[in-house]
């Protein structure tokens, strides 16, 4: 009678986190449709716009490999 642990945690994996437009109501994960592009004024960060509307939803570090 061995219930092992992992098998309820790999049921429950923490889901990806979603971004949604406001005007438009569009949802995609993070790492979806959303048109990434620099910002101008901080090359260290990026904007998501949505895909549908060109809204802009966040802005985010740049993603950097893991391992450089
Ligand atoms: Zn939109």
């Amino acid at each position: 009678m061995s219930r092992p642990a992992l098998r309820d945690r790999l049921h429950r994996a923490p889901r990806k986190s979603v971004l949604y437009c406001q005007a438009c109501g569009h949802d995609s994960p993070a790492d979806g449709d959303w048109r990434v592009s620099p910002v101008d004024a901080d090359p260290e960060r990026v904007v998501y716009a949505c895909p549908d509307c060109g809204h802009s939803i966040t802005t985010r570090p740049v993603a950097r490999p893991a391992h450089v």
